[in-house]
């Protein structure tokens, strides 16, 4: 399966321009992804939909995405520690 998930809240996720896309090239089903890959200062990158990526402050941290937890269908929110 082409699928991936959320490395903040867990919620299934695709992604623009990835290998899920090879086999859609072309064709307009709305494949636009809902995610994409944040790269931190440690030197990890960590997949984040898009609502998790709003959740997010100016200059997240690997902290902060532990912290994220999903609302709904299209809100994420960082936990309180
Ligand atoms: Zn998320």
């Amino acid at each position: 399966m082409a699928r991936d998930t959320c490395d903040g809240c867990g919620r299934a996720v695709s992604v623009a321009g990835g290998m899920a896309n090879v086999w859609t090239f072309g064709k307009n089903d709305g494949s636009a992804g809902t995610a994409m890959t944040l790269e931190f200062d440690d030197g990890t990158d960590h997949l984040l939909c898009y609502p998790c990526l709003a959740a997010l402050p100016d200059e997240p941290s690997v902290a902060d995405v532990d912290r994220l937890e999903s609302v709904d269908g299209e809100t994420s929110r960082l936990r309180e520690p």
